[in-house]
């Protein structure tokens, strides 16, 4: 649209960089004309039809979060744009246009949509304790999240002043606001289980739902093409995160009453690899076990390379050393495992393990009738071309291998689902988009290198011997994902 009005409008292209008028004049035509108008507008969107063809798609998020606030129809963006058009083409229409108020406009107007959509209150009560006029200037998160939840109330763009003139304002806004500012804090709860995980790579980090958008942590193993410009500030990231940080909290659940964590070792996968890494690695993880039996969680899964035999002999290391830890340590071989046994028919006649076979070391292996295959390690298309032809391929570690066969047959990924219950999960894998509506109410599946958590099966503890047989870690209300089934492989 800009270059549109560039085109149709050629004294555009000679606007000043700075003309301080130039933000006077969007203020004011942003508070007497933007403002009412996008409240008025807002409100008949909630009229009956115009709401369920129209708005209702950005309502679907009951819970907001910064993305919401480009989540609407064709014709809500189009009035969008119209609304912030007013104040950046009016002022260049009076004469007081520049390009620093239209770029500076454009990002404060979008700066403030998110913050409304956070789900997150920043905005501190005691600024307006002192200066009450403020609260009629500008929205907060609590503000625009009661809008969501009680939608006949807080219609306006950012200034609650047309609400409280139109007599849409909700009470209980500003009590809330204060209300969960001096609680926030308070309602932390320690978490039952800790996963520690690390991260896979620098590519992998752009599709961490902390690191940049969500959406694309529900297809884990797609590389996006426009994400690589990104590329090098994920790798100063990277740099910083060597030389700097400390394990950090990621994500968390609940799943039946107990709360689960996400942590993560602030090293990517390839670190692991470099003997002189080792010791920093080891140091993470040990703090963060120290840290989670201090905090009383009840048991700490090691994740992926954390629990590598080479670099801390899966864990006993740490279990040898501090033998009076309270949290448990556990790591998820056995689950995996198990759940690798489930995907081998029972008429297969061979099976080939290679790899971290230290993952199926103790499986009971049955005599079978056709051949299978089961890979804890990425195989090249050579490795490939010695199995027979008809062999079926599992794969339990990632990066997930490339089915070069035609005549053979490739499984997914060992994965686990979540039951139906699962509450609270920010994101999901594997699922086609990231839906902001019923994502909490939506049975989410992940794959091995998040596997959800076996550890109510105290029977996985590193200090005990784990019975493991097919069916005893499938036991928790946990489903295997997929079909046992072989997929056809890619052409
Ligand atoms: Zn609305
Ligand atoms: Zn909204």
């Amino acid at each position: 649209m800009g270059s549109m009005a560039c085109y149709i409008f050629p004294a555009l292209s000679n606007l000043p960089l700075w003309e301080s008028r130039s933000f006077i004049a969007a203020m004011l035509l942003h508070i007497g004309v933007s403002e009412p108008l996008y409240y008025c507008l807002h409100k008949c969107f909630h009229a009956k039809y115009l709401f369920t063809h129209y708005h209702s798609l950005h309502h679907s998020s009951p819970v907001p979060q910064p993305f919401t606030a480009g989540s609407g129809t064709f014709l809500e963006h189009l009035i969008l744009s119209g609304v912030i058009g007013i104040p950046v083409f009016g002022s260049c229409v009076i004469g007081y246009g520049s390009i620093g108020m239209i770029y500076g406009y454009v990002l404060i107007f979008d700066f403030l949509r998110c913050l409304g959509h956070c789900n997150v209150e920043i905005v501190p009560y005691q600024l307006f304790d002192r200066l009450p006029f403020l609260k009629y200037l500008l929205y907060t998160p609590t503000y625009h999240s009661l809008h969501h939840t009680e939608t006949g109330t807080n219609y306006c763009l950012f200034m609650p002043l047309y609400d409280a003139l139109g007599n849409t304002l909700n009470s209980k806004s500003w009590d809330l606001h204060k209300t969960l500012l001096l609680n926030s804090g308070k309602n932390w709860r320690v978490p039952d289980f800790v996963f520690l995980a690390h991260v896979v790579d620098i590519t992998a980090s752009l599709r961490s739902q902390v690191f940049v958008f969500r959406s694309f942590a529900s297809k884990p193993f797609r590389t996006r093409i426009f994400l690589l410009p990104i590329w090098p500030l994920a790798f100063t990231v990277m740099l910083v995160m060597w030389a700097k940080s400390k394990p950090f909290s990621v994500s968390f659940y609940n799943l039946r009453g107990r709360l689960h964590h996400t942590w993560a070792v602030p090293r990517f996968g390839f670190q692991y690899f470099l003997p002189f890494a080792r010791e920093g690695i080891n140091k993470h993880i040990e703090e963060a076990i120290l840290r989670a039996d201090r905090l009383g969680v009840k048991v700490l899964t090691l994740a992926a390379l954390n629990k590598n035999e080479a670099l801390n002999g899966g864990g006993m290391l740490f279990v040898n050393k501090h033998p009076n830890l309270k949290v448990r340590v556990v790591h998820g071989n056995t689950l995996t495992a198990a759940v690798t046994l489930n995907q081998i028919p029972k008429d297969v006649d061979e099976v080939f393990l290679t790899g971290a076979t230290s993952n199926l070391s103790n499986c009971p292996l049955p005599l079978q009738t056709e051949s299978t295959s089961d890979f804890g390690k990425w195989i090249t298309p050579r490795e490939q071309s010695w199995a027979p032809a008809g062999t079926h391929f599992h794969q339990f570690v990632v990066p997930p291998i490339l089915p070069f066969r035609r005549d053979c047959t490739y499984s997914d990924l060992a994965a686990m689902k979540f039951p139906d219950d699962v509450r609270g999960l920010g994101y999901c894998e594997e699922n086609p988009l990231y839906p902001p509506a019923g994502l909490r109410q939506r049975p989410l599946q992940r794959s091995p290198r998040y596997p959800v958590s076996h550890s109510e099966q105290g029977d996985y503890n590193l200090r005990t011997c784990p019975d493991l047989s097919r069916q005893a870690p499938l036991k928790s209300g946990l489903a295997q994902r997929g079909s046992i089934e072989p997929t056809p492989s890619a052409d």
